[in-house]
Order: C-alpha cells, then structure tokens, then sequence
C-alpha cells in the first residue's frame, strides 16, 4: 500500500528502529521504521521529522495496530526549517495540534493542506507573511476545519456588520459592538476582517492579506486562546515557542 504524508512526530524504538506518526489524506497512520538508526541518505531523510513523502507500508496493520515501512521516497524535506529556532518550534506546535485533535474524515485532506503550505512558508519566509501571522492563519483555519468556526458575521445583539470596534468573545464565539459589549478580546474592525477572510476565504487566498499594525495583537490573542478554548490541552511546543518570540 502506497500513501501520501507528512511525519508529525517519531520516536526510537529499541536500539534499531522508530515510530512515525505520518498525517494523510485520511487521517494519522502509525508506521515502524525497521532498522532507522541504519538508513542513511535519502530514506533516511525522508523519514524524519516534518519530512513529506510516499511512503510504501505493509498492506494491514499488525495486531498492535501499526503499518511496517517498505520503502520510502522524499517528497518535500523542507530543510530549510531548520535554519531557524522559532519555525522548527512552531512546525513542532502545529505538529502537536493535529496529533491531539479528533480528525474529522471530510476535512482531513485540507488539514493536510494546510500544514504542507504553512511548512513550506516557515521554510521560506515570504516578506509579508511573519511567522507569528503565519501562527494565526493556521491556528484560525485549523478550528474551522476541526469544526469550530467562529462567528464572525454581525454583532450579536444588534447585528452591526463592522462596528469600528468590537468584543470577541472566546467562550460564545461571536462578537459584539461596543455598545453591546459584555467581554471578551478587544479589536478594532481591522483585526474581524482579517478574521473573516481566514476563516471564510478559499484555500488559495487564505495567505494572502493586509493587516495594520495595531491590528495584529488582537488578532493573534484571539487566534491562539480560540483554538486553545475549543481543544482544551497544553502544548509543550506553544509554550517554547512563545517564550524564545516574546
Ligand atoms: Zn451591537
């Protein structure tokens, strides 16, 4: 059996071989590399961590419920990842998120999508596209795709399309006006509309937009506590990640 996907996590096993928890186009697979610490060269590469590849496995899972690696050939190594601290630890983040989240069948093949674009951007940084708006593009668009989209209409209460500023409330997942406020994250209209396009936009639009400054904290404050909110866990990458960028 040929498949397609990108390795999000891998740990030894014994003195010879791994573990690889690969993402596909139908969710996570576990396959054993047999005799990892020898392979070299391509194979080798095409293995490790981050590394997007066709993998050949063994046609049923063993009792244990794994797949046996035949062979293997390196799609995408993204090597360039790793010049950079910050980026192998927000592929680590966004890496974890998809491991501990509860894959829905439809959305699986744009989840992978989505990781193989935002793999490709934190190994080539584009000039307008920061690492941290990469983080909220990704962490935006992953909840819709696990099923937790926001509610980014109008106001709730009055039903103001684009109030100047606005209340985003993590908990209800939706927004209100300023004259209806009752909490949550702060934002000016900026910051909604880039919400919008992230969450609404086609795929091939989703990386691409303006956003002044001001707009920005708001909207990684949203991004980073909604997605927390709706899977309820701690990630050790997130953790890291934040303390070497703050
Ligand atoms: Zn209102």
């Amino acid at each position: 059996m040929t498949i397609k996907g990108v390795v999000l996590s891998q740990k030894p096993w014994g003195e010879h071989d791994k573990f690889i928890d690969v993402l596909t186009e139908t969710g996570i697979m576990e396959i054993l590399v047999k005799g990892s610490a020898k392979i070299t060269s391509k194979s080798g590469s095409a293995t490790q961590l981050f590394a997007y590849a066709e993998f050949d496995i063994s046609d049923k899972k063993t009792k244990k419920n794994f797949y046996i690696l035949r062979t293997v050939v390196p799609i995408q190594i993204f090597y360039d990842l790793r010049n950079s601290v910050s980026a192998v630890a927000l592929a680590s983040y966004f890496a974890q998120v998809i491991l501990y989240s509860a894959l829905p069948h439809t959305n699986t093949p744009e989840i992978l999508r989505l990781l193989l674009n935002c793999l490709y951007y934190l190994s080539k940084p584009q000039e307008n596209l920061d690492e941290l708006l990469l983080k909220c593009i990704f962490e935006l668009r992953i909840a819709s795709l696990l099923g937790f989209l926001p509610d980014v209409l109008m106001c709730r209460n009055c039903n103001c399309y684009l109030p100047e500023n606005l209340y985003f409330s993590i908990e209800q997942g939706c927004f209100y006006c300023e004259s209806c406020k009752k909490s949550g994250i702060f934002m000016p209209a900026g910051a909604l509309q880039a919400i919008r396009h992230i969450v609404l936009r086609d795929f091939e639009k989703i990386f691409y937009f303006k956003i002044s400054e001001h707009c920005k904290q708001p909207l990684f404050k949203f991004a980073e506590e909604f997605l927390q909110y709706h899977i309820d866990r701690y990630f050790q990458a997130l953790e890291y990640y934040n303390k070497i960028k703050y």
